[in-house]
């Protein structure tokens, strides 16, 4: 071999080499631009200051959110996209949590900023803003009279403190001097008009926007990706196919602890997954059900205390997967890498992946479409029905009739309005940044962490409806899950399922039952001082923590003995089902009776045995007399379930309960009731 041929086997054996070790190279060049998380977009230099952030990526629009459950996030994306798309503005949309304030008065060419906020808890702001909060508390007057802004709050008007952080960012920023562009924009969850609020709140501020900042519409201008796509040939050990964290990749390692158990933080970027060590469905009737589940956490670094929300993390449905890959001609095996195209955006999922993977495990397909996803489908519609969908796109009593009505998901609609045929053309990263992430499903835990601390019970109503317009079930993504593994682990009528899982998981991740969880702390918490009487208010599912609290006074008692359940106040849980064969833990009740004798009572108002019907509240005011002595005695009340109309029937039976035994009026009695929401003697944990 001469010297030409040697250069020759050691080049071609190089290249080899680096096609063999693709994903490797690019893992680390991943871990080299995004240091710990690929999924996370970062500053050129790690600061935390916006001005400085902007400036270093020629950014002139800053969008800034908080978000408790990503929904925040998802507004800001898609505003900060439509800025971008009609005006070129170059948008940065950033997590309030990554960021200090002290520059907002100093940004590069006054721009103005828009806030996405969303309300959590008593009008609080979610966990990652409450930096934001603080420094918002700190502001002197005049400290901002450069910033120009404006603001969309999201709540719920079933809650007493309607959009409270978004009304309290208002107030603080203005009394420092910034100036609103608009009105404050109010999305309401209760009334299920959120995507309405934002559009009317949307068209006004870009209107105002317009003016502001002399911005001139492209009409034509196609969609861009914040993205650059590369389509890859292999599948490796860092492609995704559809792992919940980075920690869960072939190519990394799980963290355990000392004593074997394996490590957190576990939370919105990574859960636990785990074991479903037992699982059963607790109706009685076969069109309904209800399903009990039980996660062993006893491997893991995973706490949690009675009262708590547990996070589950769903994928989609295969008939839902493959109606969505059938609309838009998707091809499920297609493998392919996205990189953010400057430093402030975050990547979506985790990368590389496949087109199947993100489908299943990344991408919320199967809710109600908004009038917005429509308008922004409007360029890639079948000519035959353009005209059509502008229409649909810009009416809103149109949209809701022939849209919203009919409950179609995205696929659904995009097939029903092209008399059942596909839509080519439709980028597949306008689709990726379009659609809003799955994200995990709350449930009021339904155990104790004093009788179970290595497994958190969850119970759960399955969502199934039949759709009649589609001849298919409107279906809920997590709860028909967990029931298609009850019936599996459980060999139970495989046939009654309206929708089947991929319960294997990437790369048999979820075999055997096995599920991704995080822990989600809330503030529903027994009294400290167990003298204190307890009135547990949970109809339906509403009862899931109060099976909890029961459960944990029992294992008080059986720790401490009889002295123990003499200093027990009196617990009453009023209990609400439509008829004896949803009584949900019938049996259990009658145990914890006779653990805690005449301290516990249920009372159980059965709606649909009668004519008449007959809810929680009504048996409230027949015991009036009752009520009225356990809240003398300082009783505390718990109140947990439907949001929308039982919590408020509730409240309203206790302001009666109240302002009749203490001769006071309606607003006296209601402000006591709000005194002792303040003081925590008055818990919600409602949906
Ligand atoms: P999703 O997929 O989220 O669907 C939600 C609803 O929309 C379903 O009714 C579904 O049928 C419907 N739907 C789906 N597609 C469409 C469409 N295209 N058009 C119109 N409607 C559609 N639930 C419990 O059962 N037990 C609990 O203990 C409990 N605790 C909770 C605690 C908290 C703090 C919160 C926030 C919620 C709690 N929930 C509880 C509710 C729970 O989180 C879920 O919302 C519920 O289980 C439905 O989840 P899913 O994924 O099955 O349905």
């Amino acid at each position: 071999m001469n010297s030409t041929d040697l250069i020759a086997v050691v080049v071609l054996g190089a290249l080899f080499w680096l096609y063999r070790n693709l994903d490797s190279i690019k893992e680390f060049i991943n871990d080299q631009l995004y240091g710990d998380d690929p999924s996370l977009g970062v500053n050129s230099n790690g600061t935390r200051d916006l001005a400085e952030v902007l400036k270093d990526n020629d950014k002139n629009y800053l969008v800034l959110y908080g978000s408790q459950t990503g929904t925040a996030e998802d507004y800001a994306k898609k505003f900060g996209k439509e800025l971008t798309a009609r005006f070129q503005l170059r948008v940065m949309v950033a997590d309030l949590e990554n960021y200090d304030f002290h520059s907002l008065n100093e940004l590069p060419d006054n721009m103005p900023v828009s806030f996405v906020i969303s309300t959590y808890g008593e009008g609080d702001f979610p966990d990652g803003s409450v930096n934001f909060e603080q420094y918002l508390n700190e502001l002197d007057p005049d400290m901002l009279d450069n910033l120009r802004f404006s603001i969309f709050g999201l709540g719920n008007t079933t809650y007493e403190f309607f959009n409270g952080a978004a009304r309290k960012a208002l107030d603080k920023l203005q009394d420092a001097g910034a100036r609103l562009i608009g009105t404050l924009g109010e999305g309401d969850d209760g009334a299920g008009t959120t995507d309405e609020d934002y559009l009317t709140w949307k068209e006004e501020t870009i209107e105002l926007l317009q003016n502001e900042l002399d911005l001139h519409e492209d009409e034509d201008k196609q969609f861009e990706s914040s993205f650059e796509y590369t389509a890859l040939i292999t599948i490796g050990n860092s492609t995704s196919l559809g792992e919940p964290s980075k920690q869960y990749l072939p190519n990394a390692t799980l963290q355990y602890n000392a004593e074997g158990e394996q490590s957190g933080p576990f939370d919105l970027s990574q859960p636990y997954v785990a074991p479903i060590t037992e699982t059963k469905e607790l109706f009685q009737s076969k069109d309904r059900n209800c399903i009990h589940t039980e996660f062993d956490i006893s491997r893991s670094e995973v706490t949690y205390q009675t009262g708590d929300h547990l996070a589950i993390w769903p994928s989609n449905s295969d008939e839902a997967v493959s109606q969505f890959l059938r609309v838009f001609e998707l091809d499920s095996e297609t493998i392919f890498d996205l990189k953010a195209k400057d430093s402030t955006m975050k990547l979506p999922f985790l990368c590389p992946t496949t087109i199947g993977a993100v489908v299943r495990h990344y991408l919320e397909i199967t809710g109600p479409i908004s009038r917005q996803t429509l308008g922004l489908l409007v360029s890639y519609a079948p000519e035959s029905i353009k005209e059509h969908i502008v229409t649909l796109s810009k009416d809103k009593s149109l949209f809701a009739t022939e849209i919203l009505a009919s409950k179609f998901n995205l696929a659904d609609a995009l097939l029903s309005l092209n008399h059942g045929e596909t839509w080519t053309g439709v980028p597949w990263l306008l689709l990726i940044e379009m659609l809003p992430k799955l994200s995990p499903r709350y449930y009021s835990i339904s155990s104790s962490s004093l009788s179970e601390p290595n497994t958190i019970h969850a119970t759960s109503i399955v969502e199934n409806t039949p759709n009649d317009i589609t001849g298919t079930n409107i279906t809920g993504v997590t709860t028909n899950l967990l029931r298609n593994i009850q019936v599996i682990k459980n060999h139970d009528d495989a046939a009654s399922l309206p929708v089947h899982y991929d319960l294997e998981g990437p790369r048999g991740l979820f075999a055997n039952g096995q599920l991704p969880i995080h822990v989600r702390h809330s503030t529903f918490r027994l009294p400290k001082d167990i003298s204190a009487p307890v009135i547990m208010i949970g109809p339906g599912t509403g009862v899931a923590p109060f099976r909890g609290f029961v459960r944990e006074r029992c294992a008080e008692v059986k720790r401490d003995g009889e002295e123990c359940l003499e200093k027990m106040g009196k617990m009453v849980l009023f209990y609400g089902s439509r008829d004896d064969d949803d009584y949900l833990y019938r049996n259990e009740w009658v145990e914890y009776a006779a653990t805690l004798d005449a301290k516990f009572e249920i009372d159980v108002a059965l709606s649909r045995v009668q004519e008449q019907k007959v809810y929680v509240q009504h048996r409230l005011a027949e015991r009036q007399e009752e009520v009225s002595k356990l809240l003398q005695n300082g009783a505390y009340v718990y109140v947990c379930g439907d949001a929308k109309r039982m919590a408020k029937d509730v409240q309203h039976a206790i302001v009666n309960i109240l302002s009749e035994s203490k001769g006071l009026t309606e607003p006296e009695a209601q402000e006591i009731v709000k005194a002792m929401k303040v003081a925590g003697k008055y818990q919600e944990d409602i949906w």
